[in-house]
């Protein structure tokens, strides 16, 4: 992506970081060995303009790691995404885990494929779900945790979405060890959350997301063969926005210093940028390559 555009370059010294509050301990290894003069100076090439990067500063916070050179691989992200029903965090996942290679994790993905499996899991937690509730702590809280630890996850950091949805899910994942270095917030109005959620409809042989009014399919071909989601109803998405909102607070009030909240009712691309920016930021303090990523 960056190598394509014509980018802003920022040339960001090691010594100009001023981190916030860190998270967790520094590991060892991405602890300085050298004076800060002696690390080298960074260059970011960042595909948004200067007012995107403004917004990411007025942002609560994010957390601070010691900077190491340019080109050194560092610890993986690890990242929280959260947000209403159709707030746009599909769109968003597909869009970061493409340029991060991070393994997206989605918790209403793996009941619904515990529901496709027929699985007594599955049959449980269908009843929940077609209520908009949250399924049971003692379905999802394994579930989520089994697959976070899997080797590829492990190594090439996570990007968690749809979970934590309460303050136990949170302080259970906690007490695994799994803790974000960022937890993005998309917020958007609730009026138009119930018009996306209405006519979203998915393509499954490519997986991608329509709305059959903002984003149609291209084809008659695609179109015909398009499904909708067994809650995406007016009704049930009312009854999961109540869930969500009763719950949203106390999750955020748990990752109050790693928040970016960022206005999901953006176009698709400029809240990717908004996003884009945080997390190369936060990756070139964490010590990788940003050159290594993506394109
Ligand atoms: P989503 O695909 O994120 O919109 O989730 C669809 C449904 O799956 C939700 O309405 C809940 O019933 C259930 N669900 C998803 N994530 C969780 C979670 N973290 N905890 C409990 N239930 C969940």
């Amino acid at each position: 992506m960056a190598s394509s555009c014509s980018c802003n370059t920022v040339n960001f010294k090691a010594a100009s970081f001023h981190p916030n509050k860190p998270l967790a301990p520094t590991p060892s290894h991405l602890l300085p060995t050298s004076k800060p003069s002696q690390l080298a100076s960074i260059s970011l090439r960042l595909n948004q303009n200067p007012l995107q990067t403004t917004h990411f500063r007025k942002s609560k916070a994010v957390p601070g790691f010691q900077v190491v050179a340019s080109g050194q691989k560092g610890e993986p992200l690890r990242v929280m995404i959260s947000g209403a029903p159709a707030s746009g965090k599909g769109t968003q996942c597909e869009l970061i885990t493409k340029k991060y290679n991070l393994v997206h994790i989605a918790a209403g993905d793996l009941l619904r494929a515990e529901v496709a499996a027929g699985t007594e899991n599955g049959k449980r937690a269908k009843e929940f779900m077609e209520m908009g509730k949250l399924v049971p702590n003692e379905i999802v809280v394994m579930m989520v945790k089994e697959r976070l630890a899997q080797q590829d996850s492990q190594e090439n950091g996570w990007l968690l979405d749809g979970y934590p949805r309460s303050e136990s899910q949170a302080t259970a994942l906690k007490k695994f060890g799994f803790v974000p270095d960022i937890f993005i917030l998309l917020e958007v109005p609730e009026e138009i959350l119930v018009e996306r959620v209405v006519g979203r409809r998915l393509d499954p042989v490519t997986g991608k997301i329509y709305h059959l009014t903002y984003s149609p399919p291209e084809t008659e071909e695609i179109a015909a063969r398009l499904t909708q989601r067994f809650d995406d109803t007016e009704e049930k998405v009312k009854l999961r926005l109540l869930t969500h909102n009763s719950n949203v607070e106390s999750v955020l009030s748990l990752y109050e210093d790693q928040i970016v909240k960022v206005d999901g009712t953006l176009p698709k691309e400029e809240v990717f940028s908004e996003i884009d920016s945080v997390l190369t930021e936060l990756l070139t303090k964490k010590g990788a390559a940003v050159g290594s990523l993506a394109a």
